[in-house]
């Protein structure tokens, strides 16, 4: 597909990281972009946006609808809303708290699930372009779907869910023209990280083959039009690592 004016992009969870940095990097080229965040005080200037849980299929809709209003239905859907608590199994004489299990399932890949699924909805009542392409899902896994680290059990489970729906939903969207992608990034410098010890970040950069420092959000975006831009990309998960391969402790 090629992105311009005419190609409207929603990017779940753009108000901050991998998310804020592809909606830069289209804004830039003049795209227009619809951010929907839980959070959207830091949502980036001159997007669109709308508030809203993506874990809440109503919400969701809503949501959607608000910015189909304003720029018209996306044709690229980029998924990076998520959350990365950590809690092992057994914790000091107590099992993982089940609740916040359910929360990671249910804003990790429910909330993925929820947006991918109503855009690829929006994107199936489009005219095809070129190709018979209608449109493009883009979702966030993490390479925690291949190697969870200890303490990442409902993390690891939630990005596994992510990974393992893509190949089907490409299979279920393919008729329609609509392409399932999903990026497994290594270790990227978000809040999401860049909130953890310095020694720690130093110890995650250490860990990829090469080049050995974490992740900029702009080569997560680079990824991204690379994969809206190249039709023959449907139904997989590339791994944006730098050959990291995460070892037991
Ligand atoms: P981040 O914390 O910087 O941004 C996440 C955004 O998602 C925030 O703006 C937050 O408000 C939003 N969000 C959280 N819960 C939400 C909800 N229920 N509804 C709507 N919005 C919600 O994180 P990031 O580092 O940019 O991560 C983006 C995605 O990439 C996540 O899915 C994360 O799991 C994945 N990921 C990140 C890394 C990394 O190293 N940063 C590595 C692998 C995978």
């Amino acid at each position: 597909m090629k992105l311009d004016a005419t190609t409207p992009v929603v990017v779940s969870g753009g108000g901050s990281g991998l998310g804020a940095a592809v909606a830069q990097y289209f804004m830039a080229q003049g795209i227009s972009v619809g951010v929907i965040d839980l959070n959207v005080d830091a949502v980036p200037d001159n997007a669109l946006c709308a508030q809203a849980d993506i874990s809440q299929a109503d919400q969701v809709s809503a949501a959607l609808s608000r910015l189909r209003a304003e720029q018209g239905q996306e044709r690229l859907c980029v998924n990076c809303a998520g959350i990365a608590p950590s809690a092992k199994t057994v914790s000091r004489g107590a099992a993982h708290d089940p609740a916040l299990f359910a929360k990671v399932i249910q804003v990790n890949l429910t909330g993925t699930f929820n947006v991918a699924s109503q855009s690829a909805l929006g994107m199936s009542t489009l005219d095809p372009l070129d190709d018979g392409e209608r449109g493009v899902i883009i979702n966030t896994a993490s390479i925690a779907a291949f190697e969870g680290q200890m303490g990442q059990i409902a993390y690891a489970a939630s990005k596994g869910g992510v990974a393992a729906m893509t190949l089907p939903m490409a299979r279920d969207m393919a008729k329609l023209g609509v392409r399932i992608m999903a990026i497994a990034p290594g270790v990227f410098l978000t809040p999401m990280v860049s909130t953890m010890p310095q020694e720690v970040q130093d110890a995650l950069a250490g860990i990829s083959e090469f080049p050995k420092r974490l992740g900029d959000p702009q080569e997560f975006a680079r990824l991204v039009e690379t994969i809206a831009t190249n039709t023959m990309l449907n139904g997989e998960v590339i791994r944006l690592d730098a050959g990291t391969r995460m070892q037991a402790k």
